[in-house]
């Protein structure tokens, strides 16, 4: 089992001539409120990757929609509180030139408590995995607990933080990062710099640091033979949306990795995966299912 502990918003997303300035109020003839955020997006692709994912988090106790959705796309809700605080939630202005302006409210995935995390992390036995992104609190005592209960952590520090981040990296058993977010956490002028410096910066640590179009990048300080370092070219595709890319990434990776499959044939997989993604508009619909994957595979 992976428990996932993590963010679920609510994005509603409005189509608009421009933004709106100060003063005005404008009407919109398209919305779309869809579900997001990193946390839920990472359990939607888990639970298509055919992983047993069980996610932890907040929303209000009016939301059930949510749920109903969640479960409809195979993932476990019964460690979801239903609170009396809203379902954190992002305010969308989108424009024709595809640029966004965006209102985040972090709501209820700030509102996990220490009691919630000791009753999950007493479920899980050896084998099962924590994955945690940067959008909930709690993130270091989660992985504290987890520790003690000899429970894997995989963290995806998005958006990064950097002084949260360099303070649990002890904790991390295999951190996910993306190009700016490695260049960030190094404090790298270029994305070469920052894959040459991560492996000395942290020689125990397993990194893998995907590169959008360029692929991805590992590297597992624990290991000391001489394949700690694997890269893997993304698939070539017309990518239309980038949305969902890293989160369809990560899933896919995990559920593979949890199967037993080696890295390089997880990673692969990952990038097939997402590479369907970035085809397709939107987030979490945008996810491929195991057999599309394998179907991609197979061309
Ligand atoms: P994030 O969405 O977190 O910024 P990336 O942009 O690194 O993450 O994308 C994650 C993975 O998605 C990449 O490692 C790659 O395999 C795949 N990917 C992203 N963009 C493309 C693209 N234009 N073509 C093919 N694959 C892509």
């Amino acid at each position: 089992t992976i428990y996932n502990v993590g963010s679920i918003n609510l994005d509603h997303l409005y189509q608009l001539d421009h933004f709106v300035r100060p003063g005005e109020t404008m009407a919109s003839d398209s919305y779309q409120c869809l579900l997001g955020g990193k946390g839920a997006n990472q359990s939607v692709a888990l639970a298509k990757a055919g992983a047993q994912v069980k996610h932890v988090g907040a929303i209000h106790h009016n939301d059930q929609a949510i749920i109903k959705q969640l479960e409809s796309l195979g993932v476990d809700t019964g460690l979801i509180k239903q609170l009396d605080v809203p379902t954190g939630h992002a305010i969308i202005q989108l424009t024709k030139e595809a640029e966004n302006s965006i209102i985040l409210y972090q709501g209820a995935n700030h509102a996990l408590t220490e009691a919630q995390v000791d009753d999950v992390l007493s479920q899980a036995v050896a084998g099962d995995w924590v994955l945690l992104q940067n959008e909930t609190n709690l993130i270091e005592y989660t992985m504290r607990k987890a520790q003690e209960h000899n429970v894997k952590v995989a963290f995806n520090p998005a958006p990064m933080d950097v002084d949260l981040t360099k303070q649990v990296l002890s904790l991390v058993d295999l951190l996910i990062v993306n190009e700016v977010e490695a260049m960030d956490l190094i404090g790298a002028a270029d994305i070469d710099s920052a894959i040459e410096d991560f492996p000395k910066a942290y020689p125990d640590l397993a990194v893998l640091m995907t590169l959008g179009k360029a692929g991805v990048c590992y590297f597992d300080g624990s290991k000391s033979n001489a394949d700690n370092k694997i890269s893997v070219n993304a698939f070539s595709v017309d990518a239309v949306d980038t949305t969902a890319a890293g989160d369809t990434f990560i899933g896919f990776c995990l559920s593979s990795i949890m199967k037993g499959e080696d890295i390089t044939k997880s990673i692969i997989r990952a990038c097939a995966a997402s590479a369907i993604c970035v085809t397709r508009l939107g987030a979490a619909s945008s996810i491929p299912t195991e057999q599309e994957v394998d179907e991609f595979l197979a061309k």
